[in-house]
């Protein structure tokens, strides 16, 4: 299904708590406030049934922390077992060693794991965590086949000077590295205005350097920079960026059972959990998600919406 600006609904990113046990100072929780309550285990794929329906065929649990939940390889089995084309995870990766090995069991072949610095006590001071279990947690999914993808926000005067260190930590690691540019919320302002740094020079210095550069087909031509003969590494540029928001293809739902329309805005949310608590039927849910996929909009407005 569509959305009215042409948009093709294809990913669904799904927060299964807000619950973290790090404290990250640029984290932006997925554009949540305080939740409710979470989804049990069959209202996620009760949900996930219906965003079938509507063309959803790639799925990223995130949260918080979703580690957090026991029943993760639970959710990823049977989200597999609904014959999505992708399933993965988001995690800090620090308390992988309880649930790494039975999420591989589940299934799963991909994570995304958050590095937000290779320094220590930077890291510590970002997160509050100890940067050995995230690395412990990194080579334990390696060593289990996992495709990991290392996430860092990338922020002025705390990280910006790591960028080099990160492509040779991740090619000794046999990772991927995605940049992300600071986005600005659930932030404080001031915090924003020191930090937030435009990822367009890096993305030229990357562009300057890479052995190869590779254009991503259905990512409204995302670069990846190939180093070598493996490492890939990715810039992600959503703020401020019209371009961006006319190749989101992505429906959210919240921890508490909301769809999103947008990372972005929470004035435009559609309670799902609410009516399938009150026995509603798919075909009701179903139509939820069409007026959720109805209030989508770009959130960075390029000259030819203005
Ligand atoms: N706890 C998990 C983790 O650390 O990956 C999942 C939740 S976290 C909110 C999901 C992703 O959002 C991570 O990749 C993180 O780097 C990214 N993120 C958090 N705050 C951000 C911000 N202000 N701007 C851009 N990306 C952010």
């Amino acid at each position: 299904m569509k959305d009215l600006f042409g948009r093709e609904i294809r990913g669904l990113r799904i927060s299964l708590t807000q619950r973290c046990n790090l404290n990250c100072v640029y984290c932006h929780h997925e554009g949540e406030s305080a939740a409710r309550s979470e989804m049990t285990a069959d209202e996620v794929i009760r949900i996930l049934g219906v965003a079938k329906t509507v063309g959803v065929r790639r799925v990223k649990y995130t949260g918080g922390e979703p580690l957090l939940r026991e029943d993760l390889a639970e959710i990823v089995r049977r989200t597999l077992e609904l014959e999505m084309d992708d399933v993965a995870i988001t995690t800090n990766g620090s308390l992988l060693a309880k649930q790494a090995q039975a999420l591989a069991g589940a299934g799963l072949k991909r994570m995304n794991i958050s590095l937000p610095s290779i320094n220590p006590c930077v890291y510590s001071s970002l997160t509050k965590g100890e940067i050995k279990d995230t690395f412990r947690g990194i080579a334990l999914a390696k060593s289990l086949g996992m495709e990991i993808k290392i996430n860092v926000v990338i922020m002025k005067g705390i990280n910006e000077s790591e960028v080099d260190e990160l492509i040779d930590y991740s090619k000794g690691v046999g990772c991927s590295l995605q940049l992300i540019e600071l986005e600005d919320l659930n932030l404080d302002r001031g915090f924003f205005n020191d930090h937030h740094i435009d990822l367009g020079s890096l993305e030229q210095r990357l562009a300057s350097k890479a052995d190869q550069i590779e254009e991503r087909l259905g990512m409204n031509g995302r670069r990846r920079y190939i180093f070598g003969d493996s490492l890939m590494v990715e810039v992600v540029r959503a703020t401020n960026n019209p371009h961006f928001c006319m190749g989101c293809t992505r429906l959210r739902i919240t921890s508490d059972g909301k769809l999103k329309p947008c990372l972005m805005r929470s004035d435009n949310l559609v309670d799902v959990l609410g009516p399938i608590r009150q026995g509603a039927p798919d075909s009701y849910l179903r139509l939820l998600f069409e007026k959720a996929i109805a209030r989508r909009s770009p959130y960075y407005v390029g000259p030819s919406l203005q």
